[in-house]
């Protein structure tokens, strides 16, 4: 049943290093080694292919940050005669670089610069070439034209400043000032009366006055990159099941055309194979990074099913319809027969793109609404995430914003259980439901555009919050009755207290800009003014958002859950504008600079980039895979270098 956290005697080394305010952990993948020869060669081939298409990503990103990857590379593998001080800014620099996968924070969007004077870089530069660097040059440039080119990118803060900027304030474009490489030249005003045919997997540019799509596909954009990702998944079709093979050929056939049609089929053939033991996730998928939220970021994971923990989870999905049932929100809106939502629990063996090194820990998709509302959707938990935040999290972090002992202790207990829990229930009973307006034509995210993913994120939440004192957990085996309670408390607590505690991830500026953080800072600042279930309370010239009333928070998530939901259904724009700029978007940067000196004083990290684990394959003489070796390399640089085909 309910096992608390603190019991496993795992000692192996999770927290590697910290560079600035990052973490970089070991992420494990236990049970690799007992899956069948032929599941680990599958894995091994789809792993080949999700480190073929990270370079996309980065591009994406940033249309210099593979010029800037490479310079930086060849420095530090090239550091002979580097005076220590340089050598070390450009190493911390190049772990952020690769933690981030570029040059902008993951979390604020903002861009952070290389701390090192322009002169002291270039001379690394020259002598990292005199010692058999090469570099990223143009025809007839030469390094100091290189670098002089590529200067505002690493040193200048006020050069494209932010990677996606939803709210750019008035009179300024959301595009125009995106750093991302999604557009080129466009702004929103050219949209209007241009429909995309390719509007998930293509960059959007203006040539002489002409909207171009230019689609990612074999033969277009990234056909290097997406040729290579087609033969290995191409390798790995004979060792999936009929299903996943079925999936896999339909994702090759849409790499191969880019039509959407064919996008089409393969959401359908990958939410179709709900049994496999192997799935991947490759392709462009999330849309966070568009300012307009149509723009895929290309991504993979490579993961196997935990047996165990995915009995839980297929408990709360075999009760969806009864959740959906008795969802706070109107009639109208509820689903009837539910179904279709499959539910694992996996180990992640790699993740690139836009999931790693920083990692989701709770995936649902596909993200077409259309197909999840006829033909389901599959949720999957990170175990192997979870469980390796956890281990890597120091107690002392907890203590610093628990209001009393006893809220430190439940903490401690219980955050690690009641995490995986709600991202379950966020996942399977949350993403799952409701119902839209026929209006919407199974599209809310286009009436509702930038406002849409913070918004649809706070529903999965809420759904989890609202439901995690029911006691139908109880029935379902998946919390004791004397123990829920406690577990309910401490969700809640921590739910508080991370509003507070995650103001350290925005260093600039006074407003969120990430879509699942302003989803949080919603709803707790919503709670607070609109129940009592918080007080915020001060002591010692610190801050802390405590939870004085438990079924009063419960009430308060019913009742935003309901107005949340109407919003989504009805699509109404103007509610969820005014929603997320009253209570998500902005914050007090008085309280965020207390916050950052606690988290300071504690060394506590803002976010975590994953270590993943490594795969090698030996093979016979006719050059059949005969073993799959897992490794954890424990080093950042090894393995960032590696996917890049350099060695220190
Ligand atoms: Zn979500």
């Amino acid at each position: 049943m309910s096992v608390p956290a603190a019991s496993h005697a795992d000692t192996r080394r999770y927290l590697i290093e910290r560079v600035e305010d990052a973490a970089v952990v070991q992420l494990y993948a236990d049970g690799f080694d007992e899956l069948p020869l032929r599941e680990k060669t599958l894995i091994y081939h789809l792993y080949q292919a999700a480190i073929a298409g990270r370079d996309i990503y980065y591009d994406q990103r940033y249309e210099h940050s593979l010029e800037m990857r490479d310079v930086l590379e060849e420095i530090v593998t090239h550091a002979a005669g580097i005076d220590a001080v340089s050598l070390a800014a450009i190493w911390r620099y190049t772990k952020l670089f690769w933690i981030n996968s570029g040059p902008y924070n993951n979390l604020t969007a903002r861009k952070f610069v290389l701390k090192l004077a322009p002169d002291a870089f270039a001379d690394a530069a020259g002598r990292a070439a005199a010692s058999g660097a090469r570099f990223p040059l143009r025809a007839g440039e030469r390094l100091g034209d290189l670098l002089a080119r590529l200067g505002p990118c690493f040193f200048d803060p006020e050069f494209d400043p932010i990677v996606t900027n939803k709210t750019p304030g008035a009179g300024k474009d959301i595009l125009a000032t995106s750093a991302n490489n999604l557009y080129r030249g466009v702004v929103m005003e050219d949209l209007d009366g241009f429909t995309e045919r390719y509007p998930l997997n293509s960059r959007l540019v203006k040539q002489d006055g002409v909207l171009v799509e230019e689609v990612y596909r074999v033969g277009g954009r990234y056909d290097g990159y997406i040729r290579e990702i087609v033969r290995h998944l191409r390798a790995a079709v004979p060792f999936a099941t009929p299903a996943m093979a079925a999936a896999l050929e339909a994702l090759i056939r849409f790499y191969e055309t880019g039509e959407t049609d064919h996008r089409v089929a393969y959401d359908i053939a990958w939410v179709h194979d709900k049994d496999s033991p192997v799935d991947t996730i490759n392709g462009f998928v999330e849309v966070y990074m568009d300012a307009r939220g149509v723009k895929g970021a290309w991504e993979a994971l490579v993961y196997y099913v935990n047996p165990h923990k995915t009995q839980e989870i297929r408990k709360l999905a075999a009760a969806a319809q009864w959740f959906e049932d008795r969802m706070p929100w109107d009639a109208a809106y509820r689903k009837q027969g539910v179904r279709g939502i499959s539910a694992n629990a996996i180990d992640v063996v790699v993740e690139t793109g836009d999931s790693g090194p920083v990692t989701p820990v709770g995936i649902n998709l596909p993200n077409d609404q259309t197909i999840r509302e006829e033909h389901g959707s599959k949720s999957v938990s990170l175990s192997n995430a979870t469980h390796a935040y956890d281990k890597s999290t120091l107690p002392e972090f907890r203590r610093e914003f628990a209001w009393s002992d006893e809220e430190a202790a439940r903490a401690e207990k219980w955050s690690s259980f009641a995490s995986e829990l709600t991202t379950n229930m966020h996942e399977v009973i949350g993403h799952g439901s409701g119902k839209i307006r026929e209006h919407l034509n199974g599209n809310p995210q286009g009436v509702l555009k930038e406002q849409y993913s913070a918004l649809e994120e706070s529903r999965a939440d809420l759904v989890a919050l609202y439901f995690v004192p029911d006691p139908k957990l109880v029935e379902l085996g998946l919390v004791d009755a004397a123990e829920q309670d406690e577990i309910v408390r401490a969700e809640y607590e921590g739910y508080a207290r991370n509003a507070l505690v995650q103001l350290r991830r925005v260093r600039e500026g006074t407003q969120i800009e990430e879509d699942h953080m302003r989803n949080r800072q919603m709803i707790v600042r919503w709670l607070i003014e609109n129940t009592r279930a918080i007080d915020v309370r001060r002591r010692d010239g610190k801050t802390y958002y405590v939870v004085i009333d438990v079924k009063a928070f419960q009430a308060g998530v019913g009742r935003l859950l309901q107005e949340v939901q109407r919003i989504k259904s009805e699509g109404d724009y103007p509610a969820a504008k005014a929603l997320f700029e009253t209570y998500g978007v902005h914050f007090d940067p008085a309280l965020r600079d207390e916050v950052v000196a606690r988290v300071e004083r504690l060394q506590m990290p803002s976010y975590t980039g994953f270590v993943q684990p490594r795969l090698e394959a030996v093979r016979d003489a006719q050059g059949n895979i005969t073993h799959v070796k897992i490794s954890y390399p424990l080093d950042l640089a090894a393995q960032m270098l590696e996917y890049s085909g350099r060695t220190l």
